[in-house]
């Protein structure tokens, strides 16, 4: 496990994660992480912090409001959040991820647009 660095684009949000330097990340074909072309790095919360930027971030909510989807007020772009399938977690976006940490990224599919299938425990397990 090594230490990246990451934030959103303005740099009012910057955070830490600690995650192996070979990733494993996932992308989500649901109607949201389609959209924004997220890609999924999914921690436990002990393993993300937030440097800075709490009072930068604007929380959007839909369908069982259990995401909390957190964009940078200022620049827009949604750096890691609360994910439904975690929600004692946080997904970090590897695309946020500051350049020089990351040996290798492996990307698997998530199929959220059908939610209750991919997850039929109600939630997700955390990879390794
Ligand atoms: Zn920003």
């Amino acid at each position: 496990m090594i230490t990246h660095t990451g934030g959103c684009h303005c740099g009012r949000v910057r955070f830490e994660v600690l995650a192996p330097s070979r990733l494993e990340v996932s992308e989500c074909n649901c109607s949201i992480c389609s959209r924004g072309g997220y890609l999924h790095l999914i921690v436990p919360a002990a393993r993300f912090k937030l440097v800075r930027g709490a009072d930068a971030l604007t929380t959007y909510q839909f369908n069982t409001h259990t995401a909390k989807h957190l964009f940078c007020s200022t620049c827009g772009v949604k750096s890691f959040y609360v994910p439904r399938s975690h929600p004692d977690g946080f997904s970090v976006n590897a695309r946020c991820l500051d350049p020089g940490t990351v040996e290798h990224m492996s990307v698997t599919q998530t199929n959220g647009r059908e939610w209750e299938r991919q997850y039929p425990d109600g939630r997700g397990a955390y990879p390794p």
